[in-house]
C-alpha cells in the first residue's frame, strides 16, 4: 500500500467510521443517557442520544463521548458509598450484593481458568519474568500465573493482593514485560485506540496481550432508529419512575433474551462500546498486534490473545 492509499483512522469512535474496521456501512438507533449516569457525569437530565451499529463488523459503540471531567466524576469512589447511594437510587436492580460483587470470587476463579486456557491453547506455558495487569484493581487476575514480577497499575489506588506489586505510569514504562493483561478497560474507554497505542508501546516484540470485554451483543427489533423512539425516549426522560420500568425491562430482555423489543432502548451508564470478536481483531490488527485467537469463552467473556510484532 503506497502512502496515498493509506487513510489514517479517525481519532476516538468516530461517528462517520467504525473505530474498529473502519467501515462507513454504519446503522444507527435511539439510545438514552440513563438518569444515573446523566446526573453524575453530565450533571443533568437523561437525553436520547444515538447507538451506531457498524454493519462490517457489528461492534455497537454509543456517538457520544464524555470529557475526561465527566469520565472523573462518573468513576469518582467507584462503588464506593456514596457512589452506591446514587446509582441505587436511579436503578433498583443495583443491589448491595451487584455494587460489593459478592460471589465475585467465584467469577474470578472462572476467569483465570479461562486466562490459563487461553495461554496453553497458544503453548504459552512457560514461566514469566514480568508479567502486567493494566487496569487490573488488586491484581487477582495474575494469582495463578508463573511469574518473578507479578505487577498491576490501577488508577483506583487499592492495594494490590499478596505477591503483586502497584506500579504508576512511569513505572510500569521501565520494565519489559512479556505478558500484558487488559480486563474489562476497553469497553469503558471514549478512545480505544489511543489506549492501545500506549498498551503496546509498554511491550516489545514477542510480548503477549490477554484482553478481556464483556460480550454485549443482542437483536433489536422495532422502531429503534425513527422519530418516534427518539420522542419516547425524550418523554420518558422527563418522567423518571416511567424511565426506570422502561429502562429496567429494556435491560433485562437485552441481558438475559439478547433481544431489545420495540419501545425498548440501551442505557449508557459505563460501557460505551459493544464490541464483537471482529472488531476486536481489527483493532488489533491496527495496532501492530498479531493475532492468535479471539474468541467467546467459557466465562461469557470475548478473550483475545495477541503478539506484538516486530516494527516494519
Ligand atoms: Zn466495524
Amino acid at each position: 500500500m503506497t502512502e496515498s492509499q493509506y487513510t489514517p483512522p479517525l481519532p476516538g469512535r468516530a461517528s462517520t467510521q467504525c473505530f474498529c474496521c473502519h467501515s462507513t456501512d454504519l446503522e444507527r438507533e435511539w439510545a438514552a443517557t440513563s438518569p444515573f449516569f446523566a446526573q453524575r457525569a453530565l450533571c443533568r437530565h437523561p437525553q436520547a442520544i444515538m447507538l451506531i451499529k457498524c454493519l462490517g463488523c457489528g461492534t455497537r459503540y454509543f456517538d457520544f463521548s464524555p470529557t475526561k471531567d465527566e469520565l472523573d466524576r462518573l468513576y469518582a469512589g467507584y462503588r464506593r458509598s456514596e457512589y452506591f447511594v446514587q446509582r441505587n437510587s436511579f436503578e433498583p436492580w443495583y443491589t448491595r450484593a451487584v455494587n460489593d460483587d459478592l460471589g465475585a470470587e467465584v467469577q474470578m476463579q472462572m476467569r483465570r481458568a479461562v486466562l490459563r486456557d487461553a495461554l496453553e491453547e497458544h503453548g504459552i506455558t512457560k514461566h514469566f519474568e514480568n508479567i502486567l495487569d493494566h487496569g487490573g484493581d488488586k491484581g487477582q487476575m495474575l494469582r495463578e500465573l508463573r511469574a518473578k514480577t507479578k505487577a498491576v497499575y490501577d488508577i483506583s489506588g487499592v492495594p494490590p493482593e499478596e505477591g503483586v506489586i502497584a506500579l504508576d505510569q512511569t513505572q510500569i514504562k521501565e520494565i519489559p514485560w512479556d505478558l500484558i493483561l487488559s480486563c474489562h478497560v476497553l469497553e469503558h474507554l471514549p478512545d480505544p485506540q489511543s489506549y492501545l497505542e500506549e498498551l503496546v508501546a509498554l511491550g516489545r516484540p514477542g510480548t503477549i496481550y490477554f484482553f478481556e470485554v464483556p460480550d454485549e451483543s443482542f437483536r433489536s427489533f422495532g422502531l429503534s432508529a425513527s422519530s418516534l423512539q427518539k420522542r419516547w425516549i425524550g418523554w420518558l426522560a422527563k418522567r423518571i419512575f416511567a424511565f426506570k420500568v422502561f429502562d429496567f425491562l429494556s435491560t433485562a430482555c437485552r441481558v438475559k433474551l439478547r433481544v431489545l423489543p420495540p419501545l425498548g432502548f440501551v442505557a449508557l451508564r459505563e460501557h460505551l462500546s459493544f464490541f464483537s470478536t471482529l472488531g476486536m481483531s481489527r483493532l488489533f490488527q491496527e495496532n501492530q498486534l498479531k493475532i492468535l485467537s479471539v474468541k467467546i469463552r467459557a466465562s461469557g467473556h470475548i478473550c483475545a490473545v495477541a503478539m506484538k510484532a516486530a516494527a516494519n
